[in-house]
């Protein structure tokens, strides 16, 4: 093995490095949702109980106790794309959809939503005002269908996010990053000096993460179908009855059956569902308001970009982890220098 030195460049690059928008408790944001097309995917979140030297744990719940369980993680949903956003399962084409119609152990897929947004620094104490020196920082913003609906609320209130902040705290529950956000109905700070205009324009174009679809779910079939295994087997043993280890043996036999097994086929799933997700478009759309254009430089005709590789994140560094900031290098390259 060849000696390597302990250097930045050297480092794996990982998804989970990217900074992510999370509020500490009574923490205030001032934001720009400076992509009008955020990533979403159907993801299903595993979780189940915990079994130690062959026991099942048991937790204090009130006056009572309940079945310890632990995260496993969150996966993308295999479904076809269709019919997830025809039915939001998939029984026929994601083993874990098909074992959610016959035992409670796991749930049928929820949204989640992914998208790059520009955080201003040094706000205020105790306030959204930016003061100077003015400081961004491009995070990566996850949330569900609850924020998701609130921003198609405020679009339609104030019209075109990218041109009003999102005032966001502060934060009740860092947990579950519990807390209010509105629209500035001021244009955007950003939007107030030509510098501040070209800092964020530059920010948003060097920091970008090909790995969104990652910081929402892992996609992989394999992977998903020893989870799914087991988190059936660790609640039949902590609730006892329904699945036996042959009923899971059989949810997934089945699964595979409908699907026809074998790789090739969850290699097309992959494929897909990325591309219809993606809607062949790419993360960032044409501007929609002419005033927006002009900021940005173009004629609001932004070239698309090709659709997104469904790679994993391991391989997607391998072959070309820089295609998804080139992309984005391009649309928002236009911006004024
Ligand atoms: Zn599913």
């Amino acid at each position: 093995m060849p000696r390597i030195p302990i250097d930045p460049k050297h480092k794996t690059d990982s998804p989970f490095d990217f900074p992510k928008l999370r509020l500490e408790k009574n923490e205030r944001a001032r934001i720009i949702a400076i992509e009008e097309l955020p990533l979403m995917e159907y993801v299903h979140s595993l979780s189940a109980p915990v079994i130690s030297n062959g026991q099942v744990l048991m937790e204090p719940d009130g006056d009572t106790t309940k079945v310890k369980e632990e995260f496993l993680g969150r996966y993308i949903c295999l479904g076809d794309p269709g019919v997830l956003e025809d039915k939001g399962q998939a029984p026929d084409s994601c083993p874990v959809c098909r074992a959610a119609t016959e035992t409670d152990a796991v749930s049928f897929p929820d949204r989640r939503f992914a998208m790059h947004v520009v955080q201003y620094g040094n706000l205020k104490p105790g306030t959204w005002e930016v003061q100077a020196p003015f400081t961004v920082t491009v995070k990566a913003w996850l949330y569900t269908d609850r924020i998701y609906s609130q921003l198609v609320g405020f679009k339609e209130e104030v019209g075109d996010l990218r041109l009003h902040d999102l005032l966001l705290g502060p934060c009740e529950n860092p947990y579950y990053q519990k807390f209010d956000i509105r629209p500035s109905t001021k244009r955007g700070v950003w939007l107030s000096k030509d510098e501040f205009k070209q800092q964020v324009g530059a920010a948003y174009r060097t920091n970008q993460t090909p790995y969104l679809e990652a910081l929402i779910g892992r996609r992989s079939r394999e992977n998903l179908e020893q989870e799914l295994q087991r988190v059936v087997l660790r609640y039949q043993q902590a609730y006892g009855g329904g699945a036996t280890a042959e009923d899971t043996a059989d949810v997934i036999a089945d699964a595979d059956a409908l699907l026809g097994g074998g790789d090739d086929i969850a290699a097309s799933v992959e494929g897909a569902s990325v591309e219809d997700v993606l809607g062949g478009e790419g993360v960032v759309g044409g501007g929609s308001e002419d005033e927006l254009a002009g900021i940005l430089g173009g004629d609001g005709d932004a070239p698309a970009p090709a659709p997104a590789e469904a790679a994993a994140p391991e391989e997607a560094a391998s072959s070309d982890g820089e295609s998804g900031k080139a992309d984005f290098a391009e649309l928002l390259g236009e911006l004024p220098q």
